[in-house]
């Protein structure tokens, strides 16, 4: 298993925000994860990545725990959050060369990213000019750049145009050929051409999980989730 989640809860002061959530996803599976506003799922993705931390349950990443191997799961995973937070002022290879010195990356993996990514004629600008489908392929870079085994990706394509939506599915679908992929999204048609399987929460709990084909066999997607979480 690439990502096993036991029985994690996680409070806000009195909120509890994730509610003995359990999953795992095997390697190499893209799952969509869906849920309304509020649902939790940015919480349980920065759990996943040690941004912050569970009050009850287990996280396993990549065979390591999220609370004593927090290092290695840091290296096990790619996280792009959600807004991509950028330095809008730096350029894309500045930025990502900055990225790499952290990560003590290689400067060829910086060339093979920017490739994989698609940013190769973008790569001399400033973020500033990018427009928001090339700035998040900075942020899918910047996530993939360490080769992490797992990428969480929490709504990589809100806000995007038509055509630069099908280019960032095409790219999650590309890059879910070698890594395992968690995604958050509100569009049920991107679950659906990018996945085969999805989670849905709803008020901190998972009120499905379970393959595209299987939840649709009597009504649609977004028929499923209506019911699921109104
Ligand atoms: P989603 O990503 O599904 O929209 P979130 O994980 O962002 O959901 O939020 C889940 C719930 O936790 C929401 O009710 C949200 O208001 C609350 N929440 C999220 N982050 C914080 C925080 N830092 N402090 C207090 N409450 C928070
Ligand atoms: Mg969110």
């Amino acid at each position: 298993m690439s990502i096993e989640v036991v029985n994690a809860s996680k409070f806000y002061g009195k909120q509890k925000a994730l509610d003995t959530v359990s999953f795992s996803i095997k390697t190499g599976e893209i799952v969509g994860f869906l849920g309304p506003n509020g649902a939790g799922k940015s919480t349980m993705m920065k759990i996943i990545t040690t941004y912050i931390k569970q009050d009850e349950g287990e996280i396993i990443i990549n065979g390591f725990d999220t609370l004593t191997k927090e290092a290695d799961v840091k290296k096990s995973v790619g996280y792009l959050p959600e807004h991509n937070p950028l330095y809008l002022e730096m350029y894309v290879l500045e930025y990502l060369e900055f990225l790499a010195t952290i990560h003590k990356v290689s400067k060829n993996r910086i060339n093979e990213v920017i490739g994989l990514v698609g940013l190769t004629p973008e790569k001399h600008k400033n973020i500033n000019e990018l427009s928001k489908g090339y700035r998040q392929r900075v942020g899918i870079a910047a996530a993939l750049l360490h080769n992490p085994e797992v990428l969480i990706l929490d709504e990589p394509t809100t806000g995007l145009d038509p055509n630069q939506l099908i280019e960032i599915r095409n790219l999650i679908k590309e890059i879910g050929k070698t890594k395992t992929v968690l995604f958050s999204t509100h569009i049920m048609q991107e679950v659906e051409a990018v996945c085969n399987r999805v989670i849905i929460l709803n008020k901190g709990r998972v009120v499905a999980d379970n393959t595209i084909n299987e939840l649709t066999k009597e009504k649609s997607l977004t028929a499923v989730f209506t019911a699921l979480t109104r």
